[in-house]
């Protein structure tokens, strides 16, 4: 099974916020937000489900996403009996936990509706959800709508530039991490991820390139000579785009070495699940003969659809020689690589403001005299404590200081 995110990480952090919570609430870990940007269905929320291996959010073929989801994950302590308990909660219904992730699901298609309508509209309100889970690391990932260009239902003429400009404001701030999400079908030098990634994160520091529905492209190029060859041979029937749709097959691997559109932190090719019937051009015996594959992976668990991903890149001749490109897993360690890059950076900024906490209480320590064995020096101790802790009093009283304090 797939490592869920942060999963190697988890155990540093929470070590440190440990020993920083033993000093006090000023000195924290704070995570990167994530956030995934791309167009309309090439595979966000997927996206996002497979990496926090649970089923909850809206996903499909038309404008789903239609409110920015900011889904704060929160990491519980396992309960004293090892059981793992793992609930959602609304900021709009703080009263209620939600333990059935499919529940979550309508909850947020009910408000969906409630503030951008029922007919396609899009609205920058943002519906914020906490996920309590032992197995997840304190990160916010932000789940946005995808970029469309032609208004349909009640949205907007200018539907195309507001969406860029609610996707910019999140993915504009440096702690922002950026999935750029691409399906394989459609082309790079055209995709809107890249381009709004491009334009907040001109350097590439902090965009990952995600290539989706490869499957769906290559299953499709294996398939289809396997297919086309009995069409061929044994019915005499010639597809004239067959060559076409091979090439981009083979280009997919080309995407994810970065020779098409090179990025710096590198892409990820990932197989989500699916929920369409695809290529209905192509008649109905190829469909019958893919659905008969279970290719298709129709409504499977997070758990089964990122077993058959793992066996798909596996067993496939081009993914194969690019393993270390594919796969939700994959995608997961990169978070962690660069997560772990991230704690490394802010750490010596830590140790300094540490060190000044120490500084001080060192000092005050001091201020209190020599710690001594003789009797009149114990003494004199006790009467120089006693004496600093009424100065402090009588000046609260006189309220020159708020709180009681020798400093
Ligand atoms: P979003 O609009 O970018 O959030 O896209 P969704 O995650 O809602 O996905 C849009 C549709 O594409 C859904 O029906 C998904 O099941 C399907 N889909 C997403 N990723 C893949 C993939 O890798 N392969 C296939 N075949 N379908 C996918
Ligand atoms: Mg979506």
């Amino acid at each position: 099974a797939a490592p869920p995110l942060g999963s190697s990480v988890i155990p540093v952090v929470n070590k440190l916020q440990d020993i920083f919570a033993q000093l006090g609430s000023q000195s924290s870990i704070e995570l990167p937000q994530v956030a995934v940007v791309g167009s309309q269905s090439s595979g966000k929320s997927s996206v996002l489900e497979a990496l926090v291996g649970r089923d909850f959010l809206p996903r499909g073929n038309e404008i789903c996403t239609r409110r920015p989801l900011v889904l704060q994950l929160v990491q519980t302590k396992k309960k004293g009996d090892g059981s793992e308990e793992e609930w959602g909660e609304f900021l709009h219904r703080p009263d209620k936990r939600f333990y059935d992730f499919s529940e979550i699901r309508s909850e947020i298609e009910a408000v969906t509706a409630r503030e951008a309508g029922e007919n396609k509209g899009v609205s920058d309100k943002q519906i914020r959800l906490k996920i309590f889970s032992p197995n997840v690391l304190d990160i916010t990932l932000v789940d946005l709508p995808g970029i469309t260009k032609v208004p349909v239902g009640d949205q907007p003429t200018d539907i195309e530039s507001r969406i860029r400009t609610m996707i910019m404001s999140y993915i504009k701030k440096p702690s922002c991490l950026i999935l750029a999400v691409t399906a394989a079908n459609a082309d790079l030098a055209n995709s809107d991820a890249l381009q709004v990634a491009g334009v907040a994160d001109p350097d590439g520091y902090r965009t990952i390139g995600i290539i989706t529905k490869v499957a769906f492209l290559l299953y499709f190029t294996y398939h289809f000579r396997a297919v086309c060859y009995i069409f061929v041979v044994k019915f005499n029937i010639y597809f004239p785009t067959q060559l076409d749709i091979m090439d981009r097959g083979t280009d997919a691997r080309n995407l994810l070495l970065g020779k098409v559109i090179p990025l710096r932190l590198g892409y990820v090719g990932v197989v989500n699940r699916s929920q369409e019937v695809i290529m209905a051009e192509y008649g109905c015996l190829l469909l019958v003969y893919l659905q008969a594959e279970k290719d298709i992976n129709l409504n499977r668990s997070i758990k089964d659809a990122l077993a058959a991903e793992e066996k798909f890149f596996r067993s496939h001749p081009v993914y194969s020689t690019v393993a270390d490109r594919c796969g939700v897993p994959q995608l997961a360690k990169k978070l962690n690589n660069i997560l772990v890059q991230h704690i490394k950076a802010i750490l010596p900024g830590l140790k300094s403001r540490i060190s000044d906490a120490l500084v001080s209480v060192a000092k005050e320590h001091s201020s209190y005299g020599e710690i001594t064995e003789s009797k009149a020096g114990q003494g004199a101790l006790v009467l120089n404590i006693i004496s600093k802790y009424y100065e402090a009093f009588a000046s609260m009283l006189e309220g020159r200081n708020e709180e009681l304090s020798t400093s």
